[in-house]
């Protein structure tokens, strides 16, 4: 066949985001209930309890889950999710809206910097490099990473950030998206990721090839090929690109 693109997920695709989000959940919201401790304690309004004592982690997961339930469209846009609850439960603990809403801003730009110290897998760069040289190379994420802001970024020309356009993978819009801008169909193209549901599944019934990356031994659909690392990628496509 002849490839022309290759669209990429980013987490656990590029590189492991287990504990990027833990570090990331955890970080910010210590980091919210301790800067927030001391702007009370000197305006001279501490409260006897603290915000994370009154509202556990577990309550603002709770509340977004909530949010996300109430906003179905907006279901898949984690930062406006994040930043929405953060602010409903900093009123709730009694702080003025404008008060809340500037704190929920300071709490999710902490959340942003922590969710972009991400470590790509070591081959990651000179896999992209390679392949940037013979296809055009997109990656879509239903993630709030924003890859412009990573060194790797510079190896895609087209970044789709599908959580944010409402529509969130497994919805073959962003597949198409990230097409229609590399000017790709969709039997040219190869998307890589992690999730059976979210890229192998939608990106096969599109017509895409597709490197699932997984550690299931399913019986693979005609389209969808395994691998265990996304350093296997270069040994599928010259495979790919010798089948006619
Ligand atoms: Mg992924």
């Amino acid at each position: 066949m002849i490839l022309k693109a290759i669209t990429f997920d980013l987490d656990d695709t590029l590189w492991d985001n287990h504990g990027v989000m833990q570090r990331t959940e955890t970080g910010h919201y210590d980091w919210l209930d301790a800067a927030l401790a001391d702007w009370l304690a000197e305006r001279g309004e501490s409260q006897t309890v603290r915000f994370a004592t009154h509202f556990p982690l577990s309550a603002f997961v709770a509340r977004r889950q909530a949010l996300a339930a109430a906003h179905p469209l907006r279901r898949g846009d984690f930062t406006w999710l994040r930043e929405r609850s953060l602010m409903g439960l900093l009123k709730d603990y009694g702080l003025e809206l404008d008060d809340a809403g500037q704190w929920a801003q300071a709490a999710m730009q902490r959340f942003m910097a922590l969710r972009h110290e991400v470590t790509p897998y070591a081959e990651a760069d000179d896999l992209l490099t390679a392949l940037g040289e013979h296809y055009r190379l997109a990656s879509i994420t239903n993630g709030n990473v924003d890859i412009r802001r990573l060194p790797l970024g510079r190896h895609f020309p087209v970044a789709i950030a599908a959580g944010e356009l409402y529509a969130p993978k497994p919805d073959p819009r962003p597949f198409l998206a990230a097409l229609a801008r590399l000017g790709c169909p969709p039997s040219q193209a190869l998307h890589v990721g992690d999730s059976w549901q979210e890229d192998a599944l939608p990106a096969q019934r599109l017509g895409m090839q597709v490197a699932w990356i997984g550690d299931e031994a399913t019986r693979l659909p005609a389209g969808i090929h395994r691998l265990a690392h996304v350093r296997e990628l270069p040994e599928l496509i010259a495979w790919l690109e010798g089948q006619h």
